[in-house]
């Protein structure tokens, strides 16, 4: 018998009860000829659909904006946004409708935004479309991030079609139907800010609170809790990004989730070869958006988002908020770099191993993700001469190891047992660039199995997998030029 398909979910209007300046409904327009590219069975699992059910004609038209249940009510949302350092007022959900917020069995709720779905009275002259190459590098780093365990967006399909959409050539209008347990960006509560309305801010703090912070009462107390608890998760997130190496491309306040989600991520990257001040989004020139500087503008954006909550909260615990976020986030990343090595007893000497790892893998030029995966191997010294061969620093390269073979003599578990944690944190598989490009050049002529392939590997990307051995190879020298850009 089949479970419930999409088509069958109900939608609570939660949002809905938000001050109408904050959304205009809005009906998707629809794509021609639409197709299936890909589906995600865990993310459909979070909306207890069947996944076999999105092949449907039904859930294809769904998935693609043609039709909805009728018990929907789309809607775009409107925002402002800090957008590399300056502010927007002219931003809201411009290609994108939140199409319906549903309730699981769990009682969790979750909101399907329909990414491409047309224009909106916030599209500023754009097209309202999205492309194929776009939808499928948010999807593929929707669920890879989600299965390394990062707090992030959900991808539940990708619908191609004949629509035709004009970038630099001609390409294929394409959605890609995004799950979140929010929407609510920073760029929210400036626009209430902004809009000089306390009632506006406190509505949506209020909405904020009851939706995501349950625990919390809406009042004074409440707002200010609300706001260290959103510096809290974003810190954790932070902590998450730095330790894999992602880096999210473009942190204006409008892409940052009010939850800590990792969110709105276009232009991201993998890092492959370790370079604490890269750059992934071909479009920030002055690098604001580097690597190494994204804890501090997370840091930066909350202080936007405590601006824009001044008028609901007090100074000092706004203060009390944004170091919160310096505190965990020091704390979260020590720890997670801690057992990205191995090291289960805390020495004062761990931080300054770990930054020395930094600056000698970038001066030895070493692939990020492949060192940690060398070294969770259970023969510390074949895994050392592996790396090696592949340091372009030998000098730094022998002294980081000495120091660090010295360091793990001191650990008291059995070498299995650390190999065997080591493994459960660094992935063997990671979406890098190249893997992400070639995908997206088979899905162009129409062939979806290399991006249905890659999606697979990268849903347990701690495990061996041996059938996805090529993904886990090292990048081809010419994979740093691939260049991405902004929205596309
Ligand atoms: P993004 O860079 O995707 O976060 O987009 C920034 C802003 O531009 C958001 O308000 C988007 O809705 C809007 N936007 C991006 N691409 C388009 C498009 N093709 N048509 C209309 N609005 C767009
Ligand atoms: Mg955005």
């Amino acid at each position: 018998m089949q479970g419930q398909s999409i088509t069958e979910l109900r939608s609570e209007h939660n949002y809905l009860a938000l001050p109408d300046s904050y959304y205009s409904l809005r009906q998707p327009q629809a794509l021609d000829s639409p197709r299936l590219v890909i589906t995600s069975e865990s993310c459909a699992q979070l909306l207890d659909i069947q996944s076999d059910t999105l092949n449907s004609a039904a859930s294809l038209l769904t998935l693609s904006g043609a039709e909805y249940p009728s018990q929907w009510q789309p809607l775009a949302m409107k925002y402002f946004g800090h957008q590399f350092g300056y502010l927007n007022p002219e931003l809201g959900d411009g290609r994108g409708l939140l199409m319906a917020q549903v309730r699981n069995k769990k009682g969790e709720l979750w909101d399907l935004h329909l990414k491409g779905a047309g224009t909106t009275p916030y599209s500023r002259g754009g097209d309202g479309r999205a492309v194929l190459r776009s939808s499928i590098r948010e999807f593929l780093a929707s669920e890879a991030l989600a299965a390394l365990n990062v707090a992030t967006s959900r991808a539940l399909a990708v619908v191609t079609s004949d629509t035709p959409v004009y970038r630099e050539t001609e390409e294929r209008g394409t959605t890609l139907l995004r799950v979140a347990r929010s929407h609510v960006r920073f760029g929210h509560f400036e626009f209430a800010y902004h809009s000089k309305d306390r009632d506006l801010l406190e509505a949506l703090a209020r909405y904020v609170v009851q939706t995501h912070y349950p625990c919390l009462n809406a009042n004074k107390q409440g707002y200010a809790d609300m706001f260290q608890l959103i510096c809290e998760a974003s810190a954790r997130t932070l902590a998450d990004w730095q330790s894999i190496g992602f880096a999210h491309g473009v942190m204006n306040t409008d892409n940052m989730s009010i939850i800590g989600d990792t969110f709105d991520f276009g232009p991201y990257g993998f890092m492959d070869r370790f370079r604490a001040n890269y750059i992934c989004n071909h479009s920030d020139h002055e690098g604001r958006y580097a690597f190494d500087r994204q804890p501090a503008i997370a840091q930066w954006n909350l202080s936007a988002l405590a601006q824009a909550l001044s008028p609901l909260v007090e100074h000092d615990a706004l203060t009390k908020g944004l170091q919160a976020y310096n505190d965990t986030f020091n704390h979260a990343f020590l720890q997670k770099m801690r057992r990205k090595l191995g090291l289960h007893i805390a020495y004062e000497e761990d931080q300054a191993l770990i930054f020395e790892g930094f600056q000698m893998m970038q001066s030895a030029r070493l692939d990020y993700s492949f060192f940690f995966r060398t070294l969770s191997q259970e023969d510390l010294t074949r895994a050392l001469a592996t790396l090696r061969e592949h340091a372009v620093d030998i000098v730094s390269f022998d002294a980081w190891s000495r120091k660090y073979q010295h360091r793990i003599e001191k650990e008291e578990i059995e070498t299995e047992v650390r190999a065997g944690a080591m493994r459960a944190v660094n992935p063997k598989f990671v979406l890098r660039n190249h893997l992400a490009q070639a995908a997206i050049e088979a899905a162009d002529k129409g062939d979806y199995s290399l991006v249905n392939r890659l999606h697979r590997a990268l849903t347990k990307p701690f495990e061996e997998q041996n059938e996805f051995e090529d993904f886990a190879d090292l990048p081809p020298a010419n994979s740093e030029e691939l260049e991405i850009s902004c929205s596309s």
